[in-house]
């Protein structure tokens, strides 16, 4: 019996199909935070026949989660950190640490500074930039010291130290905290952050006051604790947008006030990081403006410019006209990452695979003496047209028990 190799061997289309085999092969991931790390991991399990291989400019992985406290007191950070090189090797995909300078969409390509790489499918998974445009900060050696002396680190957890030893060289006076508008990663990050500075301040009689500028309504479960248990610790500015920073004078200038600083953690508006808006990536609203967010398939992340490439992750945009965006956390990132991995999987193999929407568990810590988290649930469904329904329950858990650190440890066995 002729097999089919035969047959398009003697037909002289072999050769054609071949480079076409090989051509369904080749994935590559630029972002190795929570999206393209739990991409990767899937990938490796759900179809091992294709060659992964992630792109991230740092060399690990570390976490923003449970950094809150950590910021505060002494102690090792609560998150190990993961070189990409061993989870490269343990989950058998390939590391490159580089800076991916360009995407070629319609020749399908990635370059960096040394290798132009080709993909059949390609994820991004790169996370946030900061506007500081925003703030009429255009010139890149101000934003890099801007960053440098007063950054709110909310883009690299790698910058996380940095911020712990300035908190630390604190020694009284105004320390400003500006909350970015929203959507920003993290939604209740910067509330619980303020609390246990607040706290810090109170405890170790810091003779401080923690300035918030906040854009956005505050977060109801943070208003009575932030603005009655610790008063006399925290000045609160709502519906305050920064208009502009000056870093010799040490002020921010809002629409009602200038605001002096003795140290800050500045948070400009987010946007989604900068290889989106090199790919052309970016959704622009009616009108023709840009977003500042990708443009992708609401629940198959795949962006319309290819439908071989998909963007994850926090960067993200609109995917309805009922919630807006899909919250900013590492758990969405996640789950975001083994969804695409599933259609990938399952356009390579021909192997049906489920299809995942995104979901977020989130435990806050809302008061501290005594000790009291909030779990934020959010998860989501199909009406059955492609319109989706977003479900937040919100819980108190007036004695918590290590359930933040357990939900992190249960992620990270997922991709770490
Ligand atoms: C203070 C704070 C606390 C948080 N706490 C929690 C929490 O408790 N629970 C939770 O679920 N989420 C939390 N989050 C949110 C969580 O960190 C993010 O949602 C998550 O990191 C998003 O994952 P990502 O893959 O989209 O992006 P990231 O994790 O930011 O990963 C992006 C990666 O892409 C790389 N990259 C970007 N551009 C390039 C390029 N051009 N070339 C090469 N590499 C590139 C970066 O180096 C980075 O490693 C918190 C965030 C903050 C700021």
């Amino acid at each position: 019996m002729t097999t089919r190799r035969q047959f398009l061997f003697a037909a002289g289309l072999l050769p054609l199909l071949q480079p076409a085999l090989a051509d369904n092969r080749r994935v590559v991931i630029v972002g190795g935070g929570w999206g393209g790390l739990a991409a990767a991991s899937q990938l490796r399990q759900l179809a091992p026949g294709l060659e992964v291989t992630l792109i991230d400019r740092q060399p690990a992985f570390m976490s923003f989660a449970l950094s809150s406290r950590w910021l505060v007191e002494p102690g090792a950070a609560p998150w190990a950190r993961h070189d990409y090189a061993g989870l490269a090797k343990k989950y058998g995909y390939r590391f490159m640490q580089a800076d991916v300078s360009g995407i070629d969409i319609a020749r399908r390509s990635v370059t960096t500074a040394d290798a132009v790489l080709p993909f059949d499918w390609l994820v991004l998974s790169p996370g946030i930039r900061e506007d500081w445009s925003a703030w009429q900060v255009n010139d890149p050696q101000a934003i890099a010291e801007l960053r440098r002396r007063h950054s709110g680190v909310m883009q690299s957890a790698a910058d996380l130290p940095a911020l712990k030893q300035r908190l630390a060289s604190f020694k009284g006076g105004d320390l400003l905290m500006t909350i970015p508008p929203a959507p920003y990663r993290c939604p209740p990050a910067p509330y619980e952050r303020a609390l246990f500075i607040a706290w810090w301040l109170k405890t170790q009689k810091i003779p401080g006051k923690l300035v918030i500028v906040d854009p956005n309504p505050m977060m109801p479960a943070f208003r009575n604790i932030l603005l009655d248990r610790f008063k006399d610790q925290v000045t609160y500015l709502d519906h305050a947008k920064v208009r502009s920073v000056d870093l010799v004078r040490k002020t921010v200038s809002t629409d009602i006030d200038d605001i002096r600083f003795d140290e800050a953690m500045l948070c400009p508006p987010q946007q989604a990081a900068d290889v989106l808006w090199q790919a052309g990536l970016i959704r622009r609203e009616e009108g023709g403006k840009l977003s500042g967010w990708a443009a992708q398939g609401a629940t198959d992340f795949r962006s319309a410019a290819d439908n071989r490439v998909f963007v994850i992750g926090d960067a993200t945009g609109l995917v309805s006209p009922q919630f807006g965006y899909f919250p900013k956390t590492g758990q969405v990132a996640s789950r975001m990452g083994q969804a695409v991995a599933r259609q990938i999987a399952a356009q390579a193999t021909g192997k049906a695979q489920t299809t995942l929407l995104p979901e977020s568990v989130c435990h806050v810590t809302s008061s501290l003496e005594p000790l009291e988290n909030i779990r934020i649930d959010t998860s989501y469904r199909d009406r059955g047209d492609g319109f989706l329904i977003q479900t937040v329950k919100q819980v108190r858990n007036p004695n918590p028990a290590g359930e933040d650190a357990a939900w992190a440890a249960a992620m990270y066995r997922e991709f770490l």
